[in-house]
């Protein structure tokens, strides 16, 4: 059976992405999702949705692999049907000093968060384009508006989301298909975890509100974007961080 309410998550089963299938489950769409290495994180995840009655499939993807991803969504549309909305959060970070940064930290910080939503985007783009609807949303990040030191590489890969989105926007448009860029601030997930109390302490300082983000907040806010309540937003950047910044 195929629904006509698919949504594709890359990098679904932890975090930000998992906070993203949850809500769209819950808005009533069939959803597909990948993981890269946590199979238990996706499984749990999978079985989750399955006791709400949501047709859902974890899919190991590693989204910097171009065949890998286009060959995941062409199974979902011939399997799941249409896929209306795109979100693409599969993201890494691989911190350090410029001066000191291997090559091997830039490529796979660029490979995954930069070549990993051309690579989605180019696989949902030309069915979308034909059936002149659909959108997606792509996860970058403050640090990509803004830069953060220490993270040159995840920066440019983030502000390349930037450029390559609004580009795309353009070029979508006429077919009526839209794409945005979420820029998140600090958010509690995996990934924040690891920073250390005093990184912490000083970016806290830096935000309005004074707290962390929430998944479910950035979720929220994809969810929507991705909705035909959002039908006349596209090629936009929608900053969420607690007043970062100010
Ligand atoms: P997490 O580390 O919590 O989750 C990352 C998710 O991406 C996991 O599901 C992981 O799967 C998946 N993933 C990582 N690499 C790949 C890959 N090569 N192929 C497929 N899937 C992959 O991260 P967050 O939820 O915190 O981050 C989600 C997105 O939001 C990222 O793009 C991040 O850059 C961005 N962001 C996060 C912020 C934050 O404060 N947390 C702030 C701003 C932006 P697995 O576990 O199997 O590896």
């Amino acid at each position: 059976m195929t629904g006509d309410r698919v949504a594709l998550v890359s990098g679904g089963s932890r975090g930000i992405g998992r906070a993203c299938v949850r809500k769209l489950a819950l808005d009533g769409f069939d959803v597909t999702f990948s993981y890269r290495s946590d199979a238990e994180a996706a499984s749990s995840l999978e079985k989750e949705l399955a006791e709400l009655g949501v047709r859902a499939s974890a899919v190991r993807v590693d989204v910097a692999d171009h065949a890998a991803v286009t060959e995941w969504v062409q199974r979902t549309e011939k399997e799941f049907g249409p896929i209306r909305t795109a979100v693409t959060s599969a993201g890494i970070t691989a911190d350090a000093p410029l001066v000191t940064m291997a090559h091997e930290k830039w490529n796979d910080v660029l490979r995954t968060n930069l070549d990993g939503v051309f690579h989605v985007c180019k696989a949902v783009a030309f069915p979308m384009m034909k059936r002149k609807s659909g959108s997606i949303t792509a996860i970058s990040s403050v640090s990509g508006v803004y830069g953060n030191a220490g993270q040159t590489n995840y920066s440019a890969a983030k502000a390349g989301i930037i450029g390559f989105i609004k580009a795309l926007a353009k070029e979508f448009g006429r077919a009526g298909v839209r794409a945005n860029v979420v820029a998140p601030g600090l958010i509690e997930t995996a990934m924040t975890d690891v920073l250390p109390d005093q990184a912490r302490k000083k970016m806290l300082d830096q935000i309005a509100l004074r707290r962390m983000g929430t998944a479910d907040e950035v979720a929220d806010l994809v969810a929507f974007l991705g909705s035909d309540r959002a039908a006349y937003i596209t090629g936009s950047v929608v900053e969420i961080h607690g007043g970062f910044g100010t």
